[in-house]
């Protein structure tokens, strides 16, 4: 599932490969993956990439001549540079952009569901753009003011959940959110409206800390093409069962239909353990 860091990972290791290369060709084998037809995808052949750079949880190339492709991963896509081209029958391949080196930029996307998506915009259709017009401010690389995140998340609803709207803030999902409220000893089921400013100092610490932690750490460990899978340097998320690595009491975890989060209970709920899968529901 990537989410900031690992976007930014991505982001930078292509920009550094890519810019300045010449697109040969595109071609998007994943029948639903290209959401645009104006300009249409092959408007790109010809052109230099200008760079590629992170807004929110979203990867842009851009392209020489005011074109951009924007492209979100969602929660099974990964875009890897390759120096040779794809076989035809790689069934996980959404976009193939040939550089006219002879590496290939590839969309891929694992498991059974098609949600990666790219749509090729014009310089002002990208701001605009609903995914990118609609985004909070960014959780890194300043994670918003202590004052300025209570504002944000002054909102009746869980903590876990109000971290995660990326029309709030932009950048965390549900990985990294585990992370960032055991680092702030906070409970995921506090909600947003009822931070002290002491709270949301913390918070505020723990999403810039955890966010350059993990970002330190791909660049330590993450090379081209960009692995399938990511070496996710995770405390707590998906360790339920193991001991907390700061005071030793078993992380618990509250199931949902397609995650799980992941708390102390020791340090975040007061020792109240939430199990129930009904209970979790309404709290949701
Ligand atoms: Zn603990």
């Amino acid at each position: 599932m990537p989410e900031l860091p690992e976007v930014e990972i991505t982001a930078r290791r292509l920009d550094a490969a890519l810019r300045g290369a010449e697109i040969e060709s595109t071609l998007a084998p994943g029948i639903n993956a290209l959401k645009t037809f104006d300009p249409p995808l092959h408007a790109l052949d010809g052109r230099a990439i200008a760079g590629v750079r992170r807004i929110g949880k979203h990867l842009v190339v851009d392209v020489a001549g005011d074109l951009h492709a924007l492209v979100h991963l969602m929660n099974a896509g990964r875009l890897q540079l390759y120096d040779k081209r794809a076989s035809l029958r790689d069934r996980t391949s959404r976009l193939l952009v040939r550089v006219t080196d002879g590496r290939e930029l590839r969309l891929r996307e694992f498991g059974t569901k098609q949600a990666a998506w790219v749509k090729v915009l014009r310089d002002g259709d990208l701001e605009a753009d609903e995914a990118i017009a609609t985004l909070g401010p960014e959780a890194w690389p300043e994670a918003p003011a202590p004052g300025e995140l209570r504002e944000l998340l002054d909102v009746a609803r869980p903590l876990h959940s109000v971290l995660r709207d990326q029309r709030v803030i932009a950048g965390i999902g549900r990985s990294w959110v585990d992370e960032i409220l055991w680092t702030a000893r906070l409970s995921p089921f506090k909600r947003g409206d009822d931070l002290d400013d002491d709270e949301a100092a913390e918070l505020r610490d723990a999403i810039a800390g955890v966010l350059d932690g993990a970002i330190e750490h791909y660049e330590r460990v993450v090379e081209l093409p960009i692995p399938d899978k990511l070496p996710m340097p995770l405390q707590v998320h998906r360790h339920q069962g193991e001991p907390c690595p700061r005071c030793g009491s078993t992380i618990e975890a509250v199931f949902y239909e397609d995650y799980v989060m992941c708390y102390c209970p020791q340090e975040q709920t007061g020792g109240k353990v939430l199990k129930d899968r009904r209970l979790s529901r309404l709290l949701k």
